[in-house]
């Protein structure tokens, strides 16, 4: 069996780093490389949050460019990578189309997640189910011994007789 079933290939949102993982698991799922939330956002890459105005943006925005510019980075792969993340993540959350367009995907993602997350007491429930069986198996199990030695006490005392 290959271990990688049901796993797919998910890009860092921070390094881009391609990373297998679980479809499923994917809200704690970590970035192999930088260690980042894979299911991190693009207000998570800037460290703010939604409510942020567009100058918190800029600024931040400024301060990342900054530290991950291939200047300041020569020959380093990752922190290009990063850069262009960066950069993509920037040109969705100024424009303020783009940005409430990529507001409702995340609306739509946080509603999935509440319904996936109360699908998931399924389990407990089964435990329960199965203590049940197993206790009518018990008391089922109980009243046969009891029946036969009811049997064998009759048969012995008509014996004795
Ligand atoms: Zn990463």
């Amino acid at each position: 069996m290959d271990h990688d079933e049901g796993q797919v290939i998910h890009v860092c949102p921070f390094c881009r780093t391609m990373n297998r993982v679980n479809p499923e698991k994917l809200h704690q799922a970590v970035c192999g490389m930088c260690k980042n939330r894979l299911d991190a956002t693009y207000y998570d890459i800037f460290g703010i949050s939604q409510d942020d105005s567009l100058h918190d943006l800029k600024h931040r925005y400024h301060a990342l460019t900054k530290m991950w510019h291939p200047d300041k980075n020569p020959g380093d792969m990752h922190a290009a990578e990063v850069f262009k993340s960066i950069n993509h993540a920037y040109r969705i959350l100024s424009d303020p189309h783009a940005r409430r367009t990529y507001d409702l995907t995340l609306k739509k993602h946080e509603v999935a997640q509440i319904e996936h997350e109360s699908r998931e007491p399924d389990h407990p429930n089964k435990e329960i189910d199965d203590k049940q069986f197993q206790l009518n198996l018990m008391l089922v199990l109980m009243i046969v011994c009891a029946l036969v030695m009811i049997f064998i006490a009759l048969v012995l005392v008509r014996q004795v007789r």
